[in-house]
């Protein structure tokens, strides 16, 4: 519960002003996974999200990957 209200005082912090479950979904993503060193190749925005040994994901256009070995990576 402490956790929770934490988390509501950190969105009122950052002005969130969309869905309190969408900016709960995010912290928990966030403290949860970490980012990679790779930039998504298909939008070129951000560094895709890794989610385990094998699976990447972009936030920003939503395309999942596989990791194929240490610096390759392919569309899922
Ligand atoms: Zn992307």
């Amino acid at each position: 519960m402490g956790k929770m209200k934490q988390l509501y005082i950190d969105m009122l912090n950052d002005h969130w002003e969309g869905d309190p479950d969408e900016y709960l979904r995010i912290k928990t993503r966030e403290s949860e996974i970490t980012k990679s060193e790779i930039l998504c190749p298909n939008c070129l925005t951000d560094m895709l999200i890794q989610e385990n040994q094998v699976d990447l994901n972009c936030v920003c256009c939503g395309f999942n990957f596989v990791k194929i070995n240490h610096n390759t990576i392919r569309y899922k």
